[in-house]
């Protein structure tokens, strides 16, 4: 996907909602919306084990901060540029005030490619960007997590970075979430975001009247989001019949078992060779018969291009920005009902959240508390995003969209517009 295309494609979603707005606030707000308020351009230039010093460039996009700190993760990918960064970053915005925590929209991005890299240099080019970022990463300023391509031990490496560069041995207050455990980090954080995918999905049946144990799911992507999505969803009953992972995808008709796979990649570090399944193209997962499609990937996979070939009744959307606004139109007709992002994939930045909150009192939650305020809240925001756009006759994508700027707006016309 083009980086034009993915910010393009965030643009466009707030021009829908901006222009039902229009009479509700000034223009000039929902202009200065419509951009980022910060971006900054990092070169980082660790010396990794070859031996040389390689020059990386790095963003940092903080995009709206009325809410709150800005909250969003870091990207590690040789494709990312700063047009998707900045897209990103958006719809962190609308993603936290839809999912009703105090947070504004920020994004990181590393010109990367992690899977290049040794553990020990991928260490070293994460410290590089604590280093370089520093001015930008805190508690009260922005508050970066795992995204594509970066994990759990790398925001370890960021917590300690930091309190190293405060002289300190740990931090106060909470710079970065996504961390392990036992560095303040949250029990059921690395799930978070494909048990929110599962939460969504159930409610949606729900209101189709259909039951998990009648329904077939395709997975796009077996990472941090699609592993858990893929797992919650077999969990409840679904039968998850197609997984896809970079290098291809498999199909098991009769269903996959999800716990089994995920030991297997484990060990294999691939999907291909599963017992009983067969090996299919990435095309054909998203293209499959099945009832629900979770693309959990990367941006711009249903496009004009292949939207109309999509079998899937419903789409829940994983991923950021996986289905482009031309996509969106031809789904639309073909009656299709969409998950919409900021919705759908919101579990990870609420449970970011509890992080936030437990490591500000040093308390630490269970994972049933954190499991519990999680279902909780994935499911009235559904019901509170479908409600609305029964009541106002748009898609989920518009109402979503609809309440989380309005909520934005609001909070910067409290705080008198001036930043
Ligand atoms: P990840 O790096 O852990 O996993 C990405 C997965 O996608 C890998 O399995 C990779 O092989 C696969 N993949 C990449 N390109 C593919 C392609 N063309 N076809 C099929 N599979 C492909 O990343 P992640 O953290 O799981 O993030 C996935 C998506 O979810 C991203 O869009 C991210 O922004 C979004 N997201 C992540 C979180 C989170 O908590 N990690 C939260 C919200 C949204």
């Amino acid at each position: 996907m083009s980086a034009k295309n993915m910010l393009d494609n965030a643009i466009e979603n707030f021009n829908n909602a901006a222009v039902l707005l229009e009479k509700e606030y000034d223009k000039e707000l929902l202009d200065i919306l419509r951009h980022p308020g910060e971006r900054t351009e990092l070169q980082l230039s660790p010396l990794l084990s070859d031996g040389k010093i390689h020059i990386i460039k790095a963003f940092v996009v903080k995009h709206c901060g009325a809410i709150g700190p800005c909250k969003g993760g870091i990207r590690m990918s040789p494709n990312v540029t700063v047009g998707d960064v900045s897209a990103l970053a958006m719809e962190m915005t609308w993603k936290c005030a839809l999912i009703g925590v105090p947070f504004g929209g920020g994004k990181s991005g590393i010109v990367c490619d992690p899977t290049t890299l040794s553990k020990l240099d991928k260490q070293t080019v994460i410290r590089s960007f604590s280093r370089n970022a520093h001015n930008h990463i805190h508690p009260l300023i922005y508050v970066p997590a795992p995204d594509m391509g970066t994990n759990e031990a790398d925001m370890g490496y960021i917590k300690d970075a930091i309190s190293h560069s405060m002289g300190n041995a740990t931090t106060q207050g909470c710079y970065v979430t996504g961390k392990p455990v036992i560095l303040g980090g949250i029990p059921g954080r690395r799930e978070a975001t494909g048990r929110g995918v599962m939460l969504t999905v159930l409610e949606a049946l729900d209101t189709m009247g259909k039951s998990p144990k009648d329904v077939t799911v395709a997975v796009q992507g077996f990472g941090n989001v699609g592993a858990a999505a893929a797992f919650e969803l077999f969990r409840m009953g679904c039968k998850v019949i197609g997984i896809s992972d970079v290098n291809g995808a498999i199909l098991n008709r009769n269903g996959l078992d999800v716990a089994a796979l995920q030991k297997y990649y484990l060990e294999h570090g691939s999907l291909q060779g599963f017992a009983g399944s067969k090996s299919i193209s990435g095309g054909e997962l998203l293209e499959m018969e099945c009832d629900v499609l979770v693309p959990a990937a990367s941006g711009n996979q249903i496009t004009a291009e292949n939207a109309d070939r999509i079998k899937a009744r419903i789409i829940a959307e994983g991923a950021n920005g996986p289905t482009s606004s031309d996509a969106d139109r031809i789904l639309e007709k073909k009656g299709v009902f969409i998950i919409p992002d900021i919705l759908c994939n919101a579990g990870g930045v609420f449970v970011s959240y509890l992080e936030y909150t437990q490591e500000t009192q040093q308390e630490q939650m269970t994972e049933e508390e954190v499991y519990e305020r999680l279902s909780k809240r994935m499911r009235t925001r559904f019901r509170h995003v479908y409600d609305f756009s029964r009541e106002r006759g748009v898609n989920m994508r518009q109402a979503a969209m609809l309440l989380a700027v309005k909520t934005v707006c609001d909070a910067k016309v409290a705080r008198g517009y001036l930043p």
